[in-house]
């Protein structure tokens, strides 16, 4: 079979031709520390071959890893982060297994008791609240790379990354659309950039997914899983999660049964293919790691670390909420980066008009920024800009449709202000209540049959008065108060 799949599997029906869908994921977030989990060598992404790899990270004789203290705190901070126990005594063990670029033969991991235990990740699915579980998060050791692109019919070895300190994230097999698993990725994404553990590079592989996808027929035991290893893109994750999906239910529509498996997914193809078949724990001979002492992290070290946290996405959602009378939906959106969310707080606090001014952030600056592939910190439009403007419409002085103009205007010239462009451009609304009567007389006497149709019970016959007026104002009227005098004179 070869179909490559183009539309995502819905969220909304969760059965796909009866089948019910299962994801879980594991995330390997590469933990922003200067030095690696267990030495001194730098973790800086790009170095020449080789030049970063110490002899701590190559296991040489007489060499014993001592652990950063850094990569301890950035666990701490996510098991803060998303409601987890940090465990007070957690261990680290050896994971073996034979590779080319895994130097020592072994990996130095968290098995039995990792430092994170439990919590969650939640986010909304359009306006449906979700919830997955995490099982653990624990630390471990990065793995050399092999390099197949500058040699022929060799292999090169590039021990730089050996060492680097991450921090693997797995969650419990509570995903059940493509769509969903999409949307934790970004979440968890969103959550590791913002409080700063991980810099979130996909292409530099500071954050990858391995995906485990299978589906059951409702109500079954759980279906065999595949493992779609090394996802560095949110594009591809889906691209690969949907073929994945139809190939299984394919194989056990045509009677074959799903062998456990561990599989990459091609780009240029669109398939995913099987790499090996799956290592069971067994096979990694996990034992505790006789260099390393048990990690001990007392609660007052816990609390150290949480004082010096910045204000999470959730809590900061629910201040939004509470402060500025957002709704929870308005105030998730708001607080997807902490850049949105600073901007906003910027013109919000300049204008008090918060609701207004996330309206415009949430449609017209997004639209905007999203045409534009830019971001809110590139935003052409400052956040004081967008405050005076939305003060403008609030006052009376524009409408909506003038200050999209005034906004325009601000995108192609950033440093122009609000009041010189709406003087400028004569896009102030004709507040002068005389000048507009007359305007309204005039295109009452001339559309009398617009009036008939009006007063006979046909409400859409105002609408067209009121386009008349607008023009005749050169859209500069207030179309609310238009209606008011069209009302009026019209005795509705
Ligand atoms: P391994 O390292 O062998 O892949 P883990 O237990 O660390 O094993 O991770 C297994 C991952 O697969 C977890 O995220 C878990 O939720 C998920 N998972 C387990 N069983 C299934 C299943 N039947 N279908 C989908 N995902 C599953
Ligand atoms: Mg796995």
């Amino acid at each position: 079979m070869n179909t490559v799949v183009e539309k995502s599997v819905p969220h909304k029906s969760l059965l796909v031709q009866g089948y019910e869908v299962v994801i879980g994921f594991e995330t390997h977030a590469q933990l922003s520390t200067r030095s690696k989990i267990f030495s001194r060598a730098a973790t800086a992404f790009g170095a020449e071959p080789n030049t970063q790899a110490c002899a701590v990270d190559l296991a040489l004789p007489g060499t014993l890893p001592v652990m950063n203290k850094g990569a301890v705190e950035r666990a701490i901070e996510l098991g803060l982060a998303l409601g987890s126990h940090i465990a007070p005594r957690s261990i680290f063990a050896r994971k073996n297994y034979f590779y080319p670029d895994l130097p020592k033969g072994y990996q130095i991991s968290q098995f039995e008791i990792p430092v994170v235990q439990g919590g969650s990740v939640e986010f909304y699915l359009g306006d449906e609240k979700k919830s997955v579980r995490l099982v653990r998060a624990h630390l471990e050791e990065d793995a050399g790379k092999s390099l197949h692109e500058d040699f022929i019919g060799q292999t090169g070895i590039d021990l730089n990354r050996a060492g680097t300190p991450l921090l693997e994230i797995v969650t419990e097999p509570d995903m059940r659309s493509t769509a969903e698993a999409v949307a934790y990725a970004k979440e968890l994404h969103k959550i590791v950039t913002w409080i700063g553990i991980c810099d979130g590079n996909m292409q530099e592989g500071s954050f990858r997914c391995d995906a485990n996808v299978s589906v059951r027929k409702p109500s079954a035991e759980l279906g065999t899983r595949r493992e779609i290893k090394n996802l560095n893109s949110f594009k591809f994750m889906q691209q690969a999660i949907d073929y994945e999906i139809r190939w299984q239910i394919e194989e056990l529509e045509d009677g074959r049964a799903i062998q456990q498996a561990t599989v990459l997914f091609n780009p240029d193809t669109g398939e995913t293919r099987a790499m090996r078949t799956k290592e069971d724990a067994a096979d990694y001979r996990y034992f505790p790691d006789p260099d390393l002492p048990p990690l001990v992290i007392d609660p007052a070290w816990v609390e150290r670390v949480r004082a010096g946290m910045t204000e999470l996405p959730r809590v900061m959602a629910a201040r939004f909420s509470a402060a500025y009378g957002l709704s929870d939906y308005d105030a998730t959106a708001l607080t997807q980066s902490r850049d949105v969310a600073s901007y906003f707080e910027a013109s919000a606090k300049a204008c008090n008009q918060p609701k207004l001014v996330g309206n415009w952030i949430m449609g017209e600056l997004s639209r905007r920024l999203n045409a534009a592939e830019a971001d809110i910190t590139t935003c052409p439009v400052s956040a004081l800009q967008l405050a005076q403007l939305v003060t403008r419409i609030q006052d009376g002085t524009i409408s909506n449709n003038a200050a999209r103009q005034v906004m325009d205007a601000l995108w192609a010239e950033p440093d122009s202000s609000v009041d010189v462009v709406i003087e400028a451009k004569g896009l102030k609304q004709m507040k002068d209540a005389g000048a507009l009567e007359k305007i309204v007389d005039s295109v009452l006497a001339a559309n009398p049959k617009n009036v008939e149709e009006f007063r006979a019970g046909n409400a859409k016959a105002l609408n067209a008065l009121v386009g008349q007026i607008m023009k005749g104002s050169q859209g500069k009227a207030n179309p609310q108060q238009v209606n008011e005098l069209l009302r009026a004179k019209l005795g509705a």
